[in-house]
């Protein structure tokens, strides 16, 4: 699925749309695409969305910031300075990955071949001085919200 984004408010406006459909079990989403392109964008709106209040930054030298919103654990992932995913593995990565988990992962690719699959991978692209997205549903959870998706 394809979605054009015309503006900043419309990066913010699908976080807050696919946040609100999230199922209430674990579910993970990664997201691609070059520096700039919005990821960070989308995961203030899905945060503030599911009721965070304040500042949303990539957590680029922290690598994950633990949110906790109504008793549920979400956590942002930005691997931009991971090297060797093999740097995972002292994350303690199944203290993230929990049955009632949100995961919003930037730059998963940096952590290829530990990075559990995701639910939805969302692909973040230039377009002239907008953004495009391209929605990949690869859980059945995930099919289930792009079919529900009004955008
Ligand atoms: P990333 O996390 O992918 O590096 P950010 O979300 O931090 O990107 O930054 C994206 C930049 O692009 C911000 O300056 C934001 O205001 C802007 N932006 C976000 N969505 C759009 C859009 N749909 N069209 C134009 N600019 C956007
Ligand atoms: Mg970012």
């Amino acid at each position: 699925m394809n979605i054009d984004l015309a503006n900043e408010a419309e990066t913010l406006a699908l976080g807050k749309a696919i946040a609100l459909l999230c199922p209430q079990q674990h579910f993970v989403i990664h997201l691609e695409g070059e520096l700039g392109a919005g990821k960070t964008t989308f995961s203030r709106g899905f945060l503030q969305a599911l009721g965070h209040k304040g500042n949303v930054k990539s957590p680029t030298y922290a690598l994950v910031e633990p949110y906790n919103i109504s008793g549920r654990s979400i956590f942002h992932f930005d691997l931009y300075r991971v090297s060797d995913p093999e740097e995972l593995d002292y994350l303690g990565l199944e203290d993230y990955f929990t049955d009632t988990s949100l995961c919003l992962i930037e730059w998963p690719q940096q952590g290829q071949g530990i990075l559990p699959p995701p639910d939805l991978n969302i692909q973040f692209n230039y377009q002239n001085d907008a953004r495009t997205v391209q929605l990949s549903a690869i859980s059945v959870a995930a099919k289930k919200i792009l079919n529900k998706l009004k955008f």
